[in-house]
């Protein structure tokens, strides 16, 4: 070998090694542990396109019960044998889901996934369906199940292990059905009151969206491997679904850059991060880019930059919406082939037939190469991985674990305690509250005797509304004649809505109400929304119905002590009747339990703790959120910084007690790059009962070269303290706390001036890199 040859091969050496090195640094990191490769790997080798492709399709239980000649379904829902095995053996389909317009019992959930188990056992071969549900506020779709209060109000507690217990206790109870997979959490922010999703979400900050969200992903699937009493947590809707420019539901989102980064995403990498195993994508589009042809979103960012080695799952019928309504395929066939190599897996292709022409739809597709053989394959070996995990492709038999713990009083005691932590005390003139059960009440609003009413949408069926599955739980009129000697019960108005337009009337009761409240100590009015969700919850105005609102006004005129109590998903504008009222509750969406919750903070056996987890409009045209900029406040009216004036604050809520705060230090007065910065501060409980406060720290970043925001909130912890009780609490924060999507679409931290806030207490440092 000549000279030449020999520094040749050398440098080809070191290219290799080099090449060898680089790739190390830049593999991902899958996001859960990847325990069966070689299994899943053998299955795939051994699947045929037919097998593949069906694996990809998601089917609605509907699509296989037994149809009348007109068209509706027999009762009690019947699974058609033939059309079962037509969709499992012949499509080979992957995956079932929901259930429409019923709950079912346990019995019934056990003897229709028995069915499905016993039909896949008659090939040997067969891949396992995995089921698929909404439980999204306790297993909602169970009989007798145990019903939490909706995420909305979940967040109003800023209590990670509150939200950690519902993740449980639905995890626990959805098991207990055969169903292994949860279509929750909604992970989207939210930051558009009227958007009919919005009590789905976890409220209107990124960082109390990201540690509640991550701690119910925690209490769905627990640690891996995941147990028979857990279920895979579902991420939705990736990403921006929440913010249509419009309010309406599934209508164009418009999200620069920036906001995706700082704001939308990061509730879903937190997530992925702690393992989550599947993924809903947003039905609507953003930036003119359906959510479904994302691959930007879903196969750069999240299966490539942040490792997701779950599947991905379409929302309702989306690639078919591809062509139809976003019209940016002008086939479903093409529609069908953008999807899924944007990054989609698996296809909620939910009616017969239209499952089956995208089987062959997508066969097709790959005989004609218009979709890899490497991407189909890398989505069913996704699939087929969270199959793995969760023990389906084991078990061929259905599994007999008895769920002793199902519905028990262990799990609505955490139901209970739920919706009592949540409950936000939001005005209590001259401590009006809590009062007295011999004191006597008039109790009256369309809100406070119905329990479909405290529980929202997604209970027992889609929009909620059926009742014939409530499980007994007393309304708020229940609770309240049990507990209080004197009651006077007017409905005052009704609830309605069509198409859109709240439509409430008055009831001819209310000046009957009007004419004894002089004589009573107390008005209970109960105001509020009636269930909805999704298009059928678009509504035209955030402003409370007129009829609702005149209760108030009507009996403000009889000079009675006014408590209100709203039980409603989303902030409706209350600004003309609040003055009129001495207290203000905010109930939220609180389950089953909430009436009990709600009467004992009324009469002082809980002291209230819950915080707003959004900003409160006082009008509907006004949207602000706490996290907005200087230049947001100047008001042409005044020509002061007086612009922001919601009803109520962000992170507001009153208690019985009063709390307050001292000695706010910090560990120095400048850091840089991996220094870190010690926060202590002294909560005092300084008056006469027991309390929780939740101490919330926000960071205001003194002029950037993107325009800072006033304040965000970067830690926060609730606590208790018993009367006089004082503690010191210590927070940490880092550059990583600090930091901003820049101009060159980096996250960096400027140097220069920072602020420290809690409560009202400030402490500035300098960030040096
Ligand atoms: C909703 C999803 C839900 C799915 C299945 C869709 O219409 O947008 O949130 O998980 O239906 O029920």
């Amino acid at each position: 070998m000549n000279k030449n040859k020999i520094l040749i091969s050398i440098l080809l050496i070191l290219i290799l090694i080099s090449l060898l090195i680089f790739n190390k640094k830049s593999e991902v990191v899958s996001n859960f542990p990847l325990k069966h490769e070689d299994r899943i790997n053998k299955i795939l080798s051994n699947m045929s396109l037919e097998e593949k492709v069906g694996q990809t399709c998601q089917i609605t239980l509907d699509a296989i019960l037994i149809k009348k000649k007109s068209g509706s379904l027999i009762e009690p829902h019947t699974i058609d044998s033939n059309k079962l095995y037509e969709a499992i053996h012949k499509y080979k389909i992957g995956s079932i889901l929901n259930v429409s317009n019923h709950t079912f019992t346990l019995e019934n959930w056990h003897k229709k996934l028995k069915k499905i188990h016993e039909c896949t056992n008659l090939k040997s071969n067969s891949v396992p369906i995995i089921y698929g549900i909404d439980a999204i506020h306790g297993a909602n779709y169970i009989q007798n199940s145990t019903l939490f209060p909706q995420e909305i109000a979940l967040a109003a507690s800023w209590d990670t292990s509150i939200a950690r217990s519902m993740g449980l206790v639905t995890a626990y109870e959805t098991r207990a059905s055969g169903i292994a997979w949860n279509f929750s959490p909604v992970l989207d922010l939210g930051r558009k009151p009227i958007w009919s999703r919005f009590f789905e979400t976890l409220g209107e900050d990124e960082y109390l969206a990201k540690t509640l969200g991550k701690k119910i992903v925690e209490g769905y699937q627990g640690n891996f491997p995941i147990s028979k009493y857990h279920v895979a947590a579902c991420l939705k809707h990736y990403v921006g679904y929440s913010y249509p420019q419009t309010g309406r539901d599934r209508t164009p989102a418009l999200i620069p850059e920036r906001t995706m980064q700082e704001l939308y995403l990061p509730p879903f990498k937190h997530s992925i991060d702690a393992g989550a195993l599947t993924v809903m994508i947003n039905s609507g589009e953003v930036n003119g880019i359906p959510g479904h042809a994302n691959k930007y979103l879903i196969t750069d960012i999240l299966k490539n930059k942040w490792g997701f080695s779950g599947f991905a799952v379409s929302d309702w019928e989306d690639f078919i919406k591809l062509h139809t309504e976003l019209q940016t395929d002008s086939t479903i066939k093409d529609a069908i082939a953008t999807a899924i190599n944007a990054g989609v897996d698996m296809s909620m292709v939910p009616n017969n037939p239209q499952y089956k022409k995208y089987c062959e739809n997508l066969i097709e597709l790959v005989n004609e190469g218009r979709v890899s053989k490497n991407r189909l394959n890398d989505a069913v070996k996704r699939i087929l991985r969270v199959k793995a995990e969760l023990g389906i492709l084991d078990k061929k038999e259905f599994d007999k674990t008895v769920y002793s713990d199902f519905a028990s009083n262990k799990f609505k005691k955490l139901a209970y305690k739920s919706a009592s932590e949540s409950i936000t005390l939001l005005k209590n003139e001259d401590k009006i509250l809590p009062i007295d059960n011999n004191k006597s009440v008039l109790l009256i609003g369309p809100a406070a005797n119905s329990l479909n009413v405290l529980n929202g949408a997604w209970t027992h069926t889609w929009q909620g509304i059926k009742d014939i599955y409530n499980n007994d739980y007393p309304t708020i009129k229940d609770e309240i004649e049990r507990r209080f000697n004197t009651v006077y019960y007017f409905e005052g108005s009704k609830m309605l809505m069509k198409n859109g337009d709240e439509l409430d009337v008055v009831s001819k009761d209310l000046q009957k109400a009007v004419k004894i409240a002089s004589k009573l100590d107390y008005a209970i009015v109960c105001l509020g929304e009636l269930p909805s969700t999704e298009r059928s919850g678009d509504i035209y105005s955030l402003n409370m119905p007129e009829e609702q609102l005149r209760i108030v006004e009507e009996l403000r005129k009889t000079g009675i002590k006014i408590i209100l109590v709203l039980v409603e998903g989303r902030p409706k504008i209350i600004n003309k009747i609040v003055p009129f009222c001495s207290a203000i509750l905010q109930a939220y969406l609180p389950g089953d339990q909430g009436s009990k919750a709600i009467v004992d903070i009324l009469l002082g056996e809980i002291n209230p703790s819950g915080k707003l987890p959004y900003t409160y409009p006082k009008y509907d045209g006004v949207i602000m959120h706490y996290d907005h900029k200087q230049s947001e406040l100047i008001n042409g009216n005044t020509w002061s910084n007086d612009f922001f004036d919601p009803q109520f604050e962000f992170g507001f809520g009153l208690s019985y007690t009063n709390f307050a705060y001292s000695n706010l230090e910090i560990s120095s007065s400048k850091i840089s790059n991996n220094e870190i910065l010690k926060i202590n501060v002294d909560i005092k409980n300084t008056g006469d009962v027991k309390g929780k406060e939740v101490v919330q720290l926000y960071i205001r970043d003194h002029y950037a070269t993107i325009s800072p925001s006033l304040r965000k909130l970067k830690r926060y912890t609730k606590i208790e303290l018993e009367p006089n009780q004082k503690e010191t609490i210590e927070f940490v924060i880092s550059k990583s706390d600090l930091k901003f999507y820049g101009i060159n679409n980096e996250w960096i931290v400027e140097d220069g001036k920072f602020s420290i806030m809690v409560h009202d207490l400030e402490a500035e440092f300098n960030f040096k890199n």
